[in-house]
């Protein structure tokens, strides 16, 4: 007769348990820079069947020849002339590794500000209202923000 596994489990022993649940979700990633397009681990290299170089887009899974560093550079970041926009969705983390990477290559401090601006618009609704709210109260002259008072 074994009784020990009817005996109730120590609440420390299910808060243990909620911990390695705990770790099991996804780490953080860390922030991305590359120094250069072929750096993402979502543009890849190739040779086709024929040996010639090509290269994917991981983003929109479209592959091109040659290997064009601006030209790929131009279509993570929206802005290709003769290379068309990526269509894949492109995780803020990418898009703003791919941002400013673009913006070291051609910077100017006008294309610094222009994809700053367009960096804030590919936030979320939540992030840009939670930056708005913090830029008007430093802008305000406060260091916290304000505190919610009762009526
Ligand atoms: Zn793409």
């Amino acid at each position: 007769m074994n009784e020990g596994n009817l005996t109730p489990r120590p609440l420390d022993e299910i808060y243990d348990q909620d911990e390695s649940t705990a770790a099991l979700m996804p780490p953080l990633l860390p922030d991305l820079s590359f120094k250069s397009i072929w750096d993402s681990d979502m543009i890849e290299k190739f040779y086709d069947p024929s040996g010639r170089k090509k290269w994917r887009c991981m983003h929109c899974n479209e592959s091109w020849f040659e290997y064009n560093a601006t030209k790929a550079l131009s279509h993570v970041v929206g802005t290709g002339r003769d290379i068309g926009a990526c269509k894949g969705s492109i995780a803020n983390k990418y898009r703003q590794a791919y941002n400013e990477l673009y913006v070291s290559k051609n910077g100017s401090r006008e294309l610094k500000q222009q994809f700053q601006a367009k960096i804030q618009q590919d936030w979320d609704s939540t992030d840009g209202r939670t930056l708005a709210y913090y830029s008007e109260a430093k802008s305000a002259g406060k260091d916290q923000f304000p505190v919610l008072r009762l009526i």
